[in-house]
């Protein structure tokens, strides 16, 4: 073992301070790794249904819950549909509401 003991001092880079994330939004930033870039996704901020609260989460409406289904029919995170925590709870509770009404697929086979 060549490092057996001891811990090489000035292994890391030293000349700056650490690089800490706390910016003035508290925010932990993202390191920039696979989804660095955003994708065709629309960069919608704020959730659909919170700015407009006449609009309510039916489960029987399949038109209102496909913006929420891949293209295989799964729920689509809340990171691309840009739904809030609460909205995306409601959203995947339609779906599968919808989907053992037989409403939205489980999945679809795409015979490509
Ligand atoms: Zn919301």
């Amino acid at each position: 073992m060549p490092n057996g003991s001891g811990r090489p001092s000035g292994g890391a880079p030293s000349g700056g301070p650490a690089r800490r994330p706390s910016g003035p939004g508290g925010r932990p930033q993202r390191p920039a790794g696979r989804f660095a870039g955003r994708r065709n996704f629309s960069r919608r901020r704020v959730c659909r249904y919170c700015a407009e609260p006449k609009l309510s989460i039916d489960y029987k409406d399949a038109k209102a819950l496909r913006p929420f289904l891949s293209e295989r029919g799964k729920i689509v995170p809340r990171r691309l549909s840009g739904a809030c925590a609460k909205h995306q709870r409601q959203i995947s509770t339609a779906v599968k509401r919808a989907r053992v009404l037989a409403i939205i697929p489980f999945s679809t086979v795409s015979l490509d």
